[in-house]
């Protein structure tokens, strides 16, 4: 297995794409479109031929991991594009997905990501839940639906190398942060099916979990209870912020700054103090521009509500 950093908005350390080696080769993640070029020549210059890629593994459709989906497909006319069944008709015809990102993303979706390419429907395979992807010589993914980040999160298991790629499934540490941070973003972030995820990522027994933002984290058994316990962490201060906010009479955008300051208070990420400035400075792009915590107390939010008003199941 070896890890392609996406270079994502010229950035080092903020998107990996996950090549993993066998006779039919799969990577997994690809990265945005307008910074794809880059992972296309990471490919070529591991060897990889224009038809030796058999998949790519998309673990969700946000375009930070699968933007770049049709560009890879147009580049490996033989790979498979692999992602859920419920994320399938959104990457052959995009439109909606790159008009509901361009929302989402504001400015960042014309400098960092690029619309998303359409993927042509006939390359495309939907993967129903525990589906299994065969690698060749005795090499099997599977792959597993994973909700809570998103409705149509998947999670992939090689048994071989006792490995989870969680995509955005079990949160986001970049280097130089000792704590996942959990990723809640609009409009589908949903407790319950995320900590069920987590369980089934634990059903497995890996040894290591490779986030896609950034890198390995291990022992897996301590990073996924350290997932959960975030989770409810981010929750319950959520909560009563959104509480204290009603007592003060804030709505609308003033419900979401007081829930915002008080979850950037609460989880202020602090850099190693032996880190030089230009660093740090670097550092905090990085993660304002993945995890912003203004998106995920809006997803949090989002979350409460419905939970609150009993409109959850959908989105189990
Ligand atoms: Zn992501």
């Amino acid at each position: 297995m070896i890890a392609i950093d996406t270079l994502t908005a010229g950035m080092t350390d903020v998107t990996a794409g996950y090549l993993i080696d066998a006779p039919r080769p799969a990577l997994i993640e690809c990265g945005p479109a307008l910074t794809i070029g880059s992972v296309l020549q990471g490919l070529a210059a591991l060897g990889l031929g224009p038809t030796d890629l058999a998949y790519l593994v998309l673990t969700h459709i946000h375009l930070d991991h699968a933007g770049g989906a049709g560009d890879v497909a147009a580049a490996f006319p033989n790979a498979t594009v692999v992602v859920s069944e419920h994320g399938a008709r959104h990457l052959a015809e995009p439109d909606r997905l790159n008009a509901s990102s361009a929302r989402v993303y504001g400015p960042l979706f014309d400098t960092v990501y690029g619309a998303c390419t359409p993927v042509p429907a006939e390359r495309l395979r939907s993967i129903a839940d525990r589906d299994e992807l065969d690698l060749g010589a005795g090499r099997v993914l599977e792959l597993l639906h994973t909700p809570g980040h998103a409705k149509h999160h998947l999670g992939v298991v090689d048994p071989d190398i006792g490995a989870v790629f969680s995509g955005d499934s079990v949160g986001v540490q970049l280097p130089g942060m000792t704590e996942l941070r959990p990723a809640t973003p609009p409009p589908e972030f949903h407790l319950d099916a995320a900590l069920r995820s987590l369980d089934r990522y634990r059903e497995r027994s890996p040894g290591r979990i490779y986030l896609a933002h950034y890198g390995p984290v291990d022992p897996a058994d301590a990073v996924l209870d350290q997932a959960e316990e975030q989770l409810r962490r981010w929750v319950e201060v959520a909560e009563q912020a959104r509480d204290e906010a009603h007592t003060l009479g804030l709505t609308g955008t003033h419900e979401l700054d007081h829930v915002a300051e008080t979850l950037q208070h609460r989880f202020h990420v602090r850099w190693p103090q032996s880190a030089e400035a230009a660093d740090v400075a670097e550092d905090d792009a990085r993660l304002r521009m993945l995890n912003d915590t203004r998106a995920n107390a809006a997803g949090l939010l989002r979350y409460l509500h419905r939970r609150d008003t009993g409109d959850l199941t959908e989105l189990g």
